[in-house]
């Protein structure tokens, strides 16, 4: 009945097609829920996500150097000219924290049920620079981590990675340029004692991002944890 009165003074509208929304219907009309373009990654081993991490990681490797292969997992496909891209856009730079939250549990109650995730027990999300965090009042990697951390019954640890210096913006950025841009720029505080490893984003773009993460938490941690990574969409080229 609240809800029914809310919805006639202050009506909600789906966060992808803009239409309202019924008193059950919550974030997305039931329509746009159905046609979620979910990538399933958290099932495969091996898939496009995880691939591409694997081979920048691969490729900066020094020769001869074994590796575990890097499990990785991502809700949804981003695409510039696809609506749904407005679901990380709003917690990105839209301030709707609850829709995050809400979307990141979905993908945590996956990866939950996945036993190359199940064993996940330190949750760790890419950190902003302070000047950014303190723009923007929020990290929208963080917001995404503690539900996974949630889902997963991880730990969620904020201050283990640090960000030492701003990074300009990666969006015009090829992968190459992207690593550069990133390159020394995470820094671990302390380590924790633990078995798996999950860092999480936002979204994955080129993975530079998370592959910088990743080697920093490697060198500071040594080779007995696995790191896994997850985000909210990945960058499809479809
Ligand atoms: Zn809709």
């Amino acid at each position: 009945m609240l809800r029914e009165m809310l919805d006639v003074m202050m009506p909600r509208e789906c966060l992808v097609c803009g239409q309202r929304l019924g008193v059950s219907e919550n974030p997305l009309c039931i329509w746009c829920a159905e046609d979620l373009p979910l990538t399933y990654y958290w099932e495969r081993v091996h898939n496009p996500m995880a691939d591409e991490l694997n081979a920048l990681l691969e490729r900066r490797r020094s020769c001869g150097e074994r590796m575990d292969y890097a499990y990785a997992a991502a809700l949804l496909f981003y695409h510039h000219a696809n609506p749904y891209k407005r679901i990380p856009q709003a917690l990105k730079y839209g301030r709707n924290l609850s829709a995050g939250r809400y979307f990141a549990a979905e993908l945590g109650r996956y990866m939950a049920s996945q036993p190359h995730f199940a064993s996940v027990d330190l949750v760790i999300p890419v950190p902003l620079h302070f000047s950014r965090l303190w723009q923007r009042g929020y990290n929208q990697a963080q917001v995404i981590a503690a539900q996974l951390a949630g889902e997963l019954e991880a730990s969620l640890r904020t201050d283990v990675l640090v960000r030492l210096r701003k990074t300009r913006t990666q969006t015009r950025l090829d992968a190459d340029a992207r690593l550069k841009n990133v390159s020394g720029v995470f820094h671990v505080r302390k380590t924790v004692p633990c078995n798996h490893v999950l860092l999480v984003d936002d979204t994955f773009t080129t993975g530079a991002t998370l592959a910088a993460c990743y080697e920093t938490v490697r060198d500071a941690f040594g080779p007995g944890p696995r790191i896994s990574v997850a985000t909210l969409s990945a960058v499809s080229s479809q």
